[in-house]
Parts: structure tokens; C-alpha cells; sequence
């Protein structure tokens, strides 16, 4: 079976922080073009605290996507506090009690981060939120996941998707959030949620691979006995 374990995955959110802290910059430069420039800003503080939280021992994967999920929901600013603290939260509950992390059970933490995260924001695919990154990722995840029995290869169409879903949004208007105001003049540029997202879940996405592949050498060394 093609799984890595839950209790021995929690340092894959701590990478998540990390990639979000290097791009506080560009994230909000992106948000300074069609909203008000803090969206970096609000995420490298969130994720800055949850690694705060998270560093020193490993904790299950649940555990560590709760943390930053309470941590978001509790202490960042703007839209994406309650979004982002709800999508992790989904992404937590999801995966409670879950001993083996198998393609079932990672497409089982896409679809309630992401039914959560719509159930309080409302936005749609095509409304140039991060919803734009997600819903195409899980989708992607989920069809690759079914067509082959690779959760790797499911792994890597879920970047592409999250990644594609993120460059489409430039040509979208926003339809929801604070760039919503602008209207028209909200096209032409990329959406800073969508574009935290795809590195959310490349990194996540990364995170997961690296733990299968460190399962292999293991695996095989079974296989030949
Ligand atoms: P604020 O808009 O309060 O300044 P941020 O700058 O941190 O918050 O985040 C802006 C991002 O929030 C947008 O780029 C968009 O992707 C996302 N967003 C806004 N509203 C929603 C919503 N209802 N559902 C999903 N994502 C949303
Ligand atoms: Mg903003």
C-alpha cells in the first residue's frame, strides 16, 4: 500500500511555514496590485507563530494542521485568518484518527479543507479567490488517483493543477473579497490567495512524496527477501 504514517509527518506543515515566511514579500506585493498589500504580511505572521508552536519535536500530521489551523483562525488579520484557519482545520479533522495516510485518506483532507473553507466563504471556482488553486488541485488529485494507482503521480498532477488554477486567475475578475471592488480593474493580475495556496499545497504536496519515497528503500528491501 502506497501510505506514510500520520505520527511521523508532522514537520511536513513546519516546510509549509517556512515556504510561506520566504514569500512574505511577493505575497503581498501580488495583494499591493488589486487589494491593500498585507497578505503576505498576515501569513508570514500566522505561519511564522504556528512554527513557532511546532518546532522541536515531530507531531502527527493532524496535530501540527490543527495547530496552524488554530493559530491562523485565532491570531491573523484579514480575509484569510478564518479562511486559511478553516482550511487547515478541515484538512485536521479530516485525517483524526488516521493511522496510515493512503491516496483515499489525502483526497478525503482536500475535500473537507475545502468544503469548510467554501461553507464560510462562499466563493466558487472562477471567482478569483484561492478557491482557484484548490478545487482544480483536489480535482486533479482525484481523478489521477483513480485513473492510476500512484499516489505519487496523484501528488505531482496536483501541483500542476494547483499551479495552472493559480496562473488562471489572472484572467479572471474577482467576484468576492476585497478586490471585488475593483471590478473590471481586477483583471490582468494574479490572486494573492490562489497564489499562497499553490505554494501551500506544493509544499504539502512535496512534503508527502518525501515521505513516500523515504518508505521505498524499505519497501524493496522487503520485496527481495
Ligand atoms: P484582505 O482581503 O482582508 O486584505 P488578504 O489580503 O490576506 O485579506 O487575502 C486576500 C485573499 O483572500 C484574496 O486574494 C482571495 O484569494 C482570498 N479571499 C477573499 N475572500 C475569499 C472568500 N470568500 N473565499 C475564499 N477566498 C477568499
Ligand atoms: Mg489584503
Amino acid at each position: 500500500m502506497q501510505a506514510f504514517s500520520n505520527a511521523g509527518s508532522g514537520d511536513i506543515v513546519l516546510a509549509i511555514a517556512h515556504r510561506i515566511v520566504e514569500n512574505r514579500g511577493y505575497l503581498s506585493d501580488i495583494d499591493g496590485l488589486i487589494g491593500d498589500g498585507d497578505h503576505g504580511v498576515n501569513m508570514a505572521k500566522g505561519f511564522s507563530l504556528a512554527a513557532e508552536r511546532l518546532r522541536g519535536r515531530t507531531r502527527p500530521l493532524a496535530v501540527s494542521l490543527a495547530t496552524v489551523g488554530d493559530v491562523l483562525m485565532t491570531e491573523i488579520g484579514g480575509a484569510m485568518g478564518p479562511l486559511y484557519g478553516t482550511m487547515f482545520s478541515g484538512f485536521a479533522d479530516a485525517l483524526d484518527g488516521v493511522e496510515e495516510i493512503d491516496a483515499a485518506a489525502f483526497e478525503r483532507m482536500l475535500r473537507h479543507g475545502l468544503e469548510e473553507v467554501q461553507s464560510i466563504g462562499n466563493a466558487k471556482v472562477g471567482d478569483k479567490t484561492l478557491i482557484d488553486a484548490l478545487a482544480p488541485a483536489l480535482q486533479a488529485f482525484a481523478a489521477t488517483a483513480a485513473m492510476r494507482d500512484d499516489f505519487a503521480a496523484a501528488l505531482d498532477a496536483l501541483i500542476v493543477a494547483a499551479e495552472k488554477g493559480r496562473d488562471g486567475t489572472i484572467d479572471l475578475v474577482a467576484k468576492i473579497g476585497r478586490a471585488a471592488r475593483l471590478g473590471e480593474r481586477s483583471r490582468g493580475v494574479l490572486d494573492p490567495g490562489a497564489t499562497s495556496c499553490a505554494i501551500i499545497l506544493r509544499s504539502l504536496a512535496e512534503g508527502a512524496k518525501a515521505k513516500l519515497d523515504a518508505l521505498e528503500p524499505r519497501k524493496s528491501r522487503e520485496a527481495q527477501r
